[in-house]
């Protein structure tokens, strides 16, 4: 019985770690730390980065991006900046490739987020990135809800082989919200609109541009850097080098209407900034990029929009729109005609 019961066990172990061949033994992705301005430095997790600020009384941290950089970069700062611990942790939205790792810095720091990010870590199905939703209404993720956008859009809208297998913790062939976020750290401090956070004399703001990528996002405005961290909604996954880059338009876009996109890119242009330390891609960019990023959006919405008015189909405006002055922006063969049918279905929920 006692011999039954260790090779059940045992078993339960090996079935644990076998199924998590994606999380268990990752290859390293490059790290670097590197100074974007005075005391405020940027992170690099493979084509995921963070931002920090430094201060006499300690450091401000963007995201944790996982947990395996999250404690790689406590070590380096541990190093560099003996005495002053984190003291905040600011979220730039729940999702789990940006928000996972904050145990690392849980000792010494407050968490900080939109308050949506709350509701994206009662228990419920979360807003998720990449259309991976609740199609079945049952509350927990199934493995087609990976696997629909993973397949249907692959390296676009989904994920990697074997994630579902990763965060099906315990491989009863659902993952609860919980399991999926079993590495985030719940806000302890959330704000509405805006808030602002003082540490040993120096100040940054977090702005909440409106619903997007996400609906919890939160934007950093380093006033004396005059620079601002936004993830995603401007540079999404997809952005490597080129910052001009065609929106994955998963969702259709994310579950927001177009109109709170633009309303997004507006509040950020309308912030005090010169640099954008963006999420994803190798380059900082400045507010050209926001604008002609909000323009893309306004010059899709209102081509598809004309052209539903005229009557014409989903097919006819795939071929039809053609979004010339952006042909010349990353992924634009790839994603244009994905652009034009996410449009078209975002406008006929939310118009
Ligand atoms: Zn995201």
């Amino acid at each position: 019985m006692r011999l039954k019961s260790v090779v059940l066990a045992l078993a339960a172990v090996v079935g644990v770690s076998l199924a998590l061949p994606s999380l268990a033994q990752p290859r390293t992705p490059a790290r670097e730390i590197t100074q974007v301005q005075g005391d405020l430095y940027r992170a690099r997790n493979g084509n995921w980065y963070t931002v920090f600020l430094v201060t006499p009384a300690g450091i401000i941290l963007g995201d944790p991006i996982n947990e395996t950089f999250a404690p790689w970069l406590k070590s380096e700062l541990d190093t560099r900046f003996p005495g002053r611990p984190v003291k905040y942790v600011v979220y730039s939205h729940s999702h789990f490739d940006h928000a996972a790792g904050g145990a690392a810095f849980a000792e010494t720091a407050t968490f900080v987020a939109h308050e949506n990010m709350l509701r994206n870590m009662d228990g419920r199905y979360p807003q998720m990135p990449g259309d991976m939703i609740d199609r079945n209404d049952n509350g927990v993720i199934d493995r087609e809800e990976i696997d629909i956008p993973t397949n249907t859009r692959p390296g676009v809208c989904g994920m990697g082989p074997g994630f579902f297998d990763g965060i099906d913790r315990n491989s009863d062939g659902v993952a609860t919200p919980r399991e999926l976020q079993q590495f985030i750290v719940r806000p302890s401090v959330v704000y509405n609109d805006r808030m602002r956070i003082e540490l040993g004399g120096k100040v940054v703001e977090l702005v909440h541009p409106g619903l997007n990528h996400s609906n919890d996002a939160t934007v950093m405005v380093f006033p004396a850097e005059r620079a601002a961290f936004a993830t995603e909604f401007i540079a999404d996954a997809l952005v490597a080098g080129n910052p001009r880059s065609l929106p994955s338009a998963c969702g259709p876009f994310d579950g927001s209407p177009l109109d709170e996109w633009i309303k997004s890119y507006r509040t950020v242009e309308g912030l005090d900034f010169d640099v954008l330390i963006t999420g994803h891609g190798s380059q900082m960019v400045d507010k050209t990029l926001i604008r002609e990023t909000r323009e893309f959006f306004e010059d899709l919405r209102s081509a598809v929009a004309a052209g539903m008015a005229a009557g014409q189909s989903l097919e006819q405006l795939k071929e039809n729109v053609r979004l010339e002055r952006y042909k010349d922006w990353a992924n634009y063969e790839r994603l244009r005609a994905n652009n034009v049918e996410a449009a078209y279905r975002n406008l006929l929920t939310y118009r």
